[in-house]
C-alpha cells in the first residue's frame, strides 16, 4: 500500500530524481545526466537506461464482477465481502453490496410471481436486502450515484414487504415462541456459507406426538432453549438447532441464520444448519404432517444455499449417536 501510494504520488519526470537518491545508482545517474550535456566529462561510463519501476500488483478482479445475476453470483459476492473485500477499493464494496440486496429483491419478486418460496424466507431475504441498502446509505462516503441506487432498492423492499405472497410456508419467528435473547458474546458468526444440514430429533416426552396446541410446543422450545443455555454441561449463546418442527407441522425459528449453530459437535458445526424435530423418534417416526414440514424446509434451505441433497444427513452419521431415531433415518435416506 504504502508503496503504491509512493509510486502514485511521483510523477513519471520525478522517476529519476528519485533513482539518483539511491546510494548505488547515484554515480551513474549523475553520469547519465551529465551524458545529456554537449560537454560531457565522463565518456568513458556507458549511459544506462533509467529503470522502470516493478508493475504494481493490482489486486485480481473478483469472479462476480462478470458473472450475469444468480444465486451463484450471490454467493460469490457474500464470501467476497467476507475474505477478500479488504483489499479492493471502497467503491468496489459498495457496487458488491449494491448488486447483492438488488439481486436479493430481484428474486424475490421473482419469487413472490410465482410462489416459489415459503413467505417467511421472502420475508427475510427482503428484510435482509432492506437491512443492507439501509447500511450503505448511513455511509456517508458514499457516491450520489450508488446512494440513489440503495434509496431505491429501499423503496422496492418496502415494496415487496407489503406484496402478498404465495402460500408458502409460515415458520414461526423467536417473538412468536417468546424467545430469550442470545448471549452474542457466545455465538460464532456463519462462516463462508451453508453447505449442509443435520435433522435431530429433541428426544424428549413432553412433546404431544400429533402436535398439540401452539403454546405447548413454543413452552417446549423454550424449555429447550433454556437447556441450550443455563445447563452447565452447555452454557451455550442460543438454542442450538435453527430451526425445530413440532408433531403439526409447525416450524418455529431457532438460532438466527447468521450464526452457526451448535448441534453436531465441535468442527461438525460449520456451515452446517440444525433442525430439530420435537419428539422422541426412537420407536415411531414423526406425523405425516411434521415430514411434510421437514421436506419443504429442506428442500427451500437447499434452493436458497445450493445445498446438494447428498449433504442433507442424520445426526447419527456424525457416530456415537443414535439421534434422530430409525424412522427419520430412514426417511432421510429415500430422501435423497
Ligand atoms: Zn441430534
Amino acid at each position: 500500500m504504502y508503496t503504491q501510494r509512493m509510486q502514485r504520488s511521483f510523477p513519471r519526470a520525478d522517476r529519476f530524481a528519485v533513482l539518483a537518491r539511491r546510494p548505488c545508482g547515484l554515480v551513474h545517474s549523475l553520469c547519465a545526466a551529465l551524458a545529456l550535456l554537449p560537454l560531457c566529462a565522463c565518456p568513458s561510463v556507458p549511459r544506462k537506461p533509467v529503470e522502470e519501476p516493478p508493475p504494481i500488483a493490482e489486486p485480481l478482479t473478483p469472479s462476480w464482477v462478470k458473472e450475469p445475476m444468480s444465486w451463484h453470483k450471490l454467493e460469490l459476492i457474500e464470501q467476497w465481502l467476507e475474505v477478500d473485500a479488504g483489499r479492493h477499493s471502497r467503491e468496489l464494496v459498495i457496487e458488491a453490496k449494491l448488486q447483492l440486496n438488488e439481486g436479493r429483491l430481484q428474486f424475490s419478486r421473482r419469487d413472490i410471481d410465482s410462489s416459489a418460496a415459503p413467505r417467511e424466507t421472502l420475508q427475510m431475504r427482503v428484510e435482509s436486502a432492506r437491512k443492507g441498502f439501509e447500511e450503505i446509505l448511513a455511509d456517508s462516503s458514499v457516491s450520489a450515484g450508488a446512494r440513489n441506487r440503495a434509496q431505491l432498492g429501499l423503496k422496492g423492499a418496502a415494496g415487496l414487504a407489503q406484496a402478498p405472497t404465495g402460500t408458502g410456508l409460515a415458520i414461526l419467528g423467536r417473538k412468536q415462541w417468546n424467545a430469550r435473547a442470545p448471549r452474542v458474546s457466545n455465538l460464532t458468526p456463519l462462516k463462508g456459507g451453508w453447505s449442509r444440514i443435520t435433522v435431530h430429533h429433541s428426544a424428549e416426552s413432553t412433546s404431544d406426538p400429533r402436535g398439540g396446541s401452539v403454546e405447548d410446543s413454543a413452552a417446549t422450545v423454550r424449555i429447550i432453549q433454556k437447556y441450550h443455555m443455563d445447563d452447565p454441561t452447555h452454557r451455550w449463546g442460543d438454542i442450538g438447532y435453527h430451526f425445530l418442527i413440532d408433531g403439526a407441522g409447525r416450524i418455529f425459528e431457532g438460532r438466527e441464520l447468521q450464526w452457526q449453530g451448535a448441534h453436531a459437535g465441535g468442527s461438525n458445526n460449520h456451515q452446517n444448519i440444525g433442525i430439530c424435530m420435537l419428539g422422541d423418534f426412537e420407536r415411531r417416526g414423526p406425523t405425516d404432517a411434521a415430514r411434510k414440514s421437514l421436506q419443504v424446509l429442506l428442500d427451500d434451505l437447499r434452493a436458497r444455499y445450493r445445498i446438494p441433497a447428498e449433504r442433507v444427513v442424520p445426526h447419527n452419521s456424525f457416530g456415537s449417536t443414535r439421534c434422530p431415531g430409525p424412522a427419520l433415518t430412514a426417511w432421510l435416506k429415500s430422501y435423497k
